[in-house]
């Protein structure tokens, strides 16, 4: 569909009621909710999906807007730097007749929202019949963050009075007030704020035009980033408002953003809002054809990826690699807009499967907070690289000491020091990373460093001990409910498996890129003695696997614990900690999330032949998913088992998390971790997808309801695109560009060739020879 010409296409939402969300009028419990839901985002911009119009409910919020890396501390010890707002540049207020839209008659308009996820924008859709003395009233409306062009905000906003004829005041302007940010300027055009402590500059250019029935009118009175304008309306008459905006964040001490800001306005200004919304949904467009999934046969499936691809591709920002992705993504205020292991364990997949280079900025932004890691592990008396558990701008630890728990008391956060895993998870995801991309380039530069120093990391960490095994004491796993533990399976074996990568990635580099090789160890001051102790700490550190019973222990001394019987809480509306109480959790086998289970969700070739479903069975009951994150590996894991319902559960009870608000409160953001594991489950988990040293696998197992599956991705340059079909149990896969390769498909190795569709069988059981269909 070309790109929408008139005011009124730009305002009609698609017409396929499968690429759209409607919420209808106001919901004062469920608005906040539904604000994250609805939320817009290019992984720089991300504005919360508050009512479009905002004529007048007086509880409303506005929306939201938050740029990615304006962090800022309150200044006081204790206190993290945490996400900033910033001025909320979509402020219009519309008053009729004298009667301001904060007035009594206009309070809480019927509006529809739609979010269009195809087209990537928020539209609003407000009517307000003739009556009381009022006229009766349309108002439509649009906003953007464009995705083609990141600095740029888009507003539209079309107005029609009837009736009878009637005065309108519309006025726009900024606000920014008690947001932490402090006007620097004010200029005609330009208003520039800065955060209160970190220093930080944010610029916004705008500029706006009122046009009458296709007239540019001039406003009645103008001031700095103000306009207002007044006009007699008759009947059938449409004003149509339109403002774009340029937005720039400064660091701290650097040159100004103002003068980006109005450059990169003006560009903006000359292809004006058409050119601004084709540039946008164009690149929508494109990355749906490169990300999206189809599912037939079941079409809460189908909203649930489209939901979670919608979210996922505006969480990042492939331009910048000092940035990554909170836990909220850029769709609310929950922890701090602070990235954690979701990022590399939840979200990368996507990435690096779909968007290489979204993937690769965001491992950059690790690469660039090293120096923070490896100061971390100096200040906790180990060497190499431990990065923070919550990671803001600098990577500087950011995890609060402090919270308050469920209970209303205070309880102690240990994860900022014991939480250690996430060194291996981000080693994993560069390897993972580096694996199906090629990008050799991103390993010398970048990925061989953060593999060899989080490696260095594990050596000092890992205490060889009487037994002559090594230990790592004092942690927390993915299961926070149990803090300060000796021996973590999934820790364990992650560090383990990150030595290995990392003896691997030494031997790779000495052998293909000598001089390269040569630069960083010196620059590392890593020689072949202490890389040839690596391989001895990972053999001997205890990974808690008994060959006996096939079971990892979770950690040691976690299957003498109380073992409750999570069938007796069925039905209950709170985490599990909170019905039995923190002491009781601690000392009980109840898990908060995947932990075990994770670690066969991420390395199952760390599973012996049976070993895999035992793990499963035994840790799943006694996992109350007390986070987001838990069901998507659980589900992950469930689908490779070949359990697809059983995989397809926990993919609703996932997808369920922000789409019908029915688990966790959703009011601080969406859950883009858990929308990241949606994906997982459907292209790794029922697809099968999984890289091999020279190509990748597909090993479909399908629920019984989707009627096929499809979608597209990306290995090592080279663009892929795959159907199965579960009723006539084939694959069609097609190499859309690159050099031939191997695509292996329930075992059996395909070649393929550009601009070719194969069809192959699906399931081993049904060997059949490929065909070439296109
Ligand atoms: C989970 C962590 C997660 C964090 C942010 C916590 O509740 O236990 O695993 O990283 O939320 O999503």
């Amino acid at each position: 569909m070309s790109a929408p010409r008139t005011m009124d296409e730009a305002l009609t939402p698609s017409a396929d009621a499968g690429w759209v969300l409607v919420g209808d009028g106001a919901d004062v419990l469920r608005e906040s909710s539904r604000e994250s839901r609805f939320s817009i985002s290019n992984g720089f911009l991300g504005v919360r999906g508050a009512q479009a119009i905002n004529l007048a409910s007086s509880w409303a919020p506005p929306p939201r807007t938050y740029l990615a890396g304006l962090f800022d501390a309150s200044g006081a010890a204790g206190f993290a730097p945490t996400l900033a707002p910033a001025p909320n540049w979509l402020r219009v207020g519309i008053s009729v007749r004298g009667l301001s839209s904060a007035g009594r008659s206009l309070e809480a308009p019927p509006e529809r929202l739609t979010l269009d996820m195809r087209r990537g924008v928020l539209l609003g859709d407000f009517g307000h019949a003739a009556g009381e003395g009022l006229p009766g009233l349309r108002a439509r409306a649009l906003r953007l963050v464009s995705l083609s062009e990141r600095a740029i905000g888009l507003q539209l906003i079309e107005l029609e009075a009837w009736a009878e004829e009637v005065e309108i005041t519309l006025e726009a302007g900024f606000a920014g007030v008690n947001l932490g940010l402090t006007l620097e300027r004010m200029d005609a055009d330009l208003g520039i704020w800065r955060t209160q402590h970190s220093g930080q500059s944010v610029a916004i250019a705008a500029a706006a035009a009122l046009r009458i029935d296709g007239e540019i009118v001039t406003p009645t009175r103008r001031g700095a980033l103000q306009w207002s304008w007044t006009w007699r309306s008759a009947p059938g008459q449409v004003a149509c408002f339109e403002r774009l905006v340029a937005i720039q964040r400064g660091e701290a001490g650097g040159v100004g953003p103002g003068a980006g800001a109005l450059a990169t306005l003006g560009g903006a200004q000359r292809v004006g809002w058409r050119g601004v919304l084709a540039g946008h949904e164009a690149a929508w467009s494109d990355r749906w054809a490169l990300g999206g999934v189809d599912v037939r046969g079941d079409g809460a499936a189908q909203t649930a990826l489209r939901f979670a691809v919608y979210h996922l591709t505006g969480a990042p920002d492939p331009t910048c690699d000092r940035v990554s992705i909170g836990a909220r993504a850029l769709t609310g205020d929950d922890y701090g807009g602070h990235v954690f292991w979701d990022t590399e364990i939840f979200l990368l997949p996507f990435y690096t499967y779909t968007w290489p280079a979204a993937a690769r900025a965001l491992l950059m932004y690790r690469f660039h907070t090293l120096g923070a890691a490896r100061a971390k592990a100096a200040a906790l008396g180990w060497r190499g690289a431990l990065y923070a558990w919550e990671s803001a701008d600098t990577g500087a630890e950011a995890t609060p000491d402090q919270v308050v728990g469920p209970d209303r008391q205070v309880i102690d956060v240990l994860c900022g020091k014991q939480e250690q895993h996430i060194s291996a998870d981000i080693a994993y995801a560069v390897w993972q990373y580096w694996q199906v991309t090629g990008d050799d380039p991103f390993l010398i530069e970048a990925g061989a460093e953060i593999l060899l120093e989080t490696a260095r990391f594990w050596v000092s960490r890992a205490a060889l001990e009487g037994d002559g095994q090594r230990h790592i004491r004092g942690v927390i796993g993915p299961d926070e409910y149990h803090m300060t533990i000796d021996d973590n399976a999934f820790t364990n074996v992650m560090a383990r498996w990150n030595l290995r990568r990392a003896i691997e990635v030494a031997a790779v580099m000495r052998e293909l890129w000598p001089a390269d090789w040569t630069r960083l160890s010196a620059r590392l001051g890593l020689t072949e003695d202490e890389l040839g102790d690596w391989k001895g700490v990972a053999d001997t550190l205890v990974s808690g696997f008994d060959p006996k019973t096939g079971l990892y222990e979770q950690f040691e001394g976690y299957f003498a614990l109380e073992d409750i019987d999570l069938a007796d809480y069925a039905g209950r509306s709170v985490p599990m900690d909170v019905v039995l109480g923190r002491a009781r959790t601690q000392q009980s086998q109840v898990i908060k999330q995947a932990d075990v289970v994770a670690l066969l969700a991420l390395l199952p070739e760390e599973f012996p032949p049976g070993a895999a479903a035992t793990n499963f069975d035994h840790y799943a009951r006694r996992c109350g998913h007390g986070s987001s994150l838990s069901r998507a590996l659980h589900g992950l894991a469930a689908a490779r088992l070949g359990r697809a319902e059983e995989a397809l559960g926990f993919f609703r009870q996932s997808a369920g998390i922000d789409l019908a608000d029915a688990h966790v409160a959703i009011a601080g953001g969406v859950h883009i971790a858990a929308l990241g594991g949606d994906w997982q489950m459907a292209v790794l988990g029922f697809g099968g997808l999984s890289p091999l040293p020279g190509g990748v696998a597909l090993n479909p197992r399908l629920p019984a309801s989707w009627e096929s599956l499809a979608f597209a991705f990306q290995w090592r340059g080279r663009g892929l695109r795959i159907r199965i079909d579960q009723a006539q149990d084939v694959v069609d896969a097609t190499l859309l560009a690159g050099e031939p390769m191997t695509l292996t498909v329930a075992g059996t190795p395909h070649a393929l060739a550009a601009g070719l569709t194969i069809r192959v069988a699906a399931g081993a059981q049904t060997p059949c020879p490929a065909s070439i269909i296109a």
